[in-house]
């Protein structure tokens, strides 16, 4: 099968092969229903699949979709990854599979959920609350959230380069993009308490990890950093070994801990940072690895596009359509080339995992 086989058209499809896939594996599979319905009236489901009889001391754990329409190129690698070893060649250690984990937005192609929450914003830690937005976004929430029907003419680009010059890149990331929990219809809307997605995990990833000793998890995200490479992005503290490991499985310019970073951004609410101090084993990994689409300017119009025509267009059905579509194509572009260098470049990952996990 060629790369570009393997992504599918839409959620319902993407769903379908990955039940399919794991069941050819023989691997247990469960369907958590978040209560919503897709495009096609169907219900919407986390999907996930695991070996039940595998020992479980090491487990790699690969999550797709948490930012909804991003599951297009997560769930292909799942896809890929889950036919190439129901060909054969079957992974050493116990996996994890989580699918989906925002099929809100996946099938409905936004990259926020059934609540506008960005899911990634939404795992805030024991006793901190969701309230609060990063210095600079209130002023910014003009420029991003606008209280109108789209027009014809959205001289975004041009606003967008003028507050950069003004601000500077670093700090204007760090405003947008880090979390906010105080404008609702809002860009990176962090939620006004725990998503379903983030009870699905409290409930149940205790379960799917027991008795695990060492965990990776590699959850798939795509729409920052150059055109078709990638970057695994660390949000939690690292041990030395924890460093040490992802320089000798990865290597050293593969992995960016993101806390003390200039090229990405510091985040409330994150996913990884949640899993590592919820202790679901002792020594938990996580990386987002985030693989390049577009510019960060285009990205975020196409954001800021799809989230007015969601929340003021007048006709939101029609307005909508397209910027989803253009959205689709942001996070997940149909160029061939595009296509193929991720999945290559993710399945070479997984191995990398595999393989240290092996000398561990
Ligand atoms: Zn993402």
């Amino acid at each position: 099968m060629t790369h570009s086989a393997i992504f599918s058209s839409d959620y319902a499809t993407a769903r379908m092969r990955f039940r399919q896939a794991i069941s050819v594996l023989g691997w247990q599979a469960e369907a958590h229903s978040i209560g919503a319905t897709g495009p096609g009236g169907e219900d919407l489901t986390i999907d996930v699949g695991y070996p039940s009889d595998m020992p479980h001391e090491k487990v790699l754990v690969v999550s797709s979709g948490l930012h909804g329409v991003e599951g297009f190129f997560g769930s292909a690698v799942q896809l890929a990854l889950l036919e190439q070893w129901g060909s054969g060649k079957v992974p050493p250690v116990k996996c994890v599979f989580l699918h989906g984990l925002n099929p809100y937005g996946f099938a409905w192609l936004r990259r926020f959920d059934e609540n506008n929450v960005d899911p990634n914003r939404n795992f805030l830690s024991e006793g901190e609350r969701y309230e609060g937005s990063p210095a600079g976004y209130a002023e910014l929430d003009r420029l991003l959230n606008p209280l109108r029907p789209p027009s014809r003419w959205e001289p975004f680009t041009l606003k967008a380069l003028l507050t950069i010059a003004r601000y500077g890149m670093p700090a204007l990331k760090q405003a947008i993009a880090a979390g906010q929990y105080e404008f609702p219809r809002g860009l990176f809307f962090g939620g006004t308490g725990p998503t379903r997605v983030h009870q699905l995990l409290e409930e149940h990833l205790g379960r799917w990890l027991h008795g695990s000793r060492h965990v990776m998890h590699l959850d798939f995200h795509s729409g920052l950093g150059p055109f078709g490479t990638y970057q695994l992005l660390i949000d939690h503290p690292l041990g030395e070994q924890q460093r040490h490991r992802l320089t000798d499985w990865f290597g050293a310019k593969s992995f960016e801990e993101t806390h003390s970073s200039s090229i990405a951004y510091e985040t409330r609410g994150g996913l990884g940072r949640w899993c590592v101090s919820r202790k679901f084993a002792p020594d938990y990994l996580y990386a987002c690895a985030e693989f390049g689409t577009y510019g960060p300017i285009q990205v975020l119009a196409g954001l800021r596009a799809e989230n007015q025509a969601h929340h003021w267009g007048n006709h939101p059905e029609i307005a909508s359509i397209r910027a989803r579509q253009q959205l689709k194509e942001l996070f997940c572009p149909s160029s061939a080339i595009w296509r193929s260098r991720v999945i290559h470049h993710s399945l070479d990952l997984v191995d990398r995992a595999l393989d240290g996990f092996t000398s561990l």
